[in-house]
């Protein structure tokens, strides 16, 4: 059944894409500023493969141990892969070779070892700060109040380069919240931007939306949504 479950799997980005562009259309945005993340935790190698041969570019991983281990099946399939999950800093040497972007940045501590091991590499990691914007205390991020201190304190960091704000909404049936906490990025993205401070020039892209919000998401300005469950289906739980 691969063949079926392939056709499946590209039939379902294709509705995920027309969800994103419809979403930009209706605030008049061109939807060609909202990039397509595909969420792949939990999932097998194989799986993976098929959403990149039905022509899924960008992908996220949020679990160290999973991106380790599908790597190497995944090596010289045309992707580009982000961290975007909670980081703990002894499995940061591991995920940064790995990844050209790490979008779970919520903590100082965690971007200056980013910046020690991109700068041991050589090179520039793309970065997101992560900001907490619901306040539920089992997200992680930066608090909204301190969010821009955060982030200016990680667009410093000469071995980073900060793209922008990430965040993970709130998780309630009232819309209104979830627009609140999205529109509460984007305004936070704004100040950022207008402070001047050295590495924000850059720091433009939202990233927010999964497969249950993107449309909220898009309307508040997302510059990128997260999407796994709406195009791979219910990830086993527990
Ligand atoms: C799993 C995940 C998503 C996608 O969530 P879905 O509801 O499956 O679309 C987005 N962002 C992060 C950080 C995730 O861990």
């Amino acid at each position: 059944m691969v063949g079926g479950v392939s056709s499946e799997v590209a039939e379902r980005l294709a509705q995920v894409r027309e969800r994103v562009a419809a979403a930009a259309r209706v605030v008049g945005r061109d939807p060609a500023e909202v990039q397509l993340l595909l969420a792949v935790k939990t999932l097998p190698a194989d799986r993976v493969r098929e959403a990149i041969d039905a022509g899924a570019r960008l992908l996220g991983h949020n679990r160290a141990q999973e991106l380790v281990a599908t790597a190497p099946d995944l090596a010289g399939l045309p992707h580009e892969m982000h961290f975007i999950g909670r980081l703990q800093s002894n499995k940061a040497g591991k995920v940064v070779p790995l990844v050209s972007c790490v979008q779970s940045v919520d903590s100082l501590a965690l971007a200056e070892r980013l910046d020690r091991l991109a700068g041991r590499e050589g090179r520039r990691l793309d970065v997101f700060a992560q900001v907490n914007t619901s306040g539920e205390d089992t997200k992680a991020g930066a608090a909204p109040q301190g969010a821009v201190a955060h982030a200016l304190a990680v667009a410093a960091l000469p071995h980073l380069r900060l793209r922008g704000l990430m965040t993970i909404g709130a998780r309630s049936e009232d819309v209104d919240v979830v627009r609140a906490s999205y529109e509460r990025l984007a305004t936070l993205r704004d100040d950022v931007v207008a402070s001047g401070a050295p590495g924000t020039a850059e720091a433009r892209e939202l990233s927010m939306g999964m497969s249950t919000d993107l449309e909220v998401a898009v309307a508040a300005g997302a510059t990128m949504v997260r999407v796994g469950t709406a195009v791979f289906g219910a990830r086993p739980t527990g």
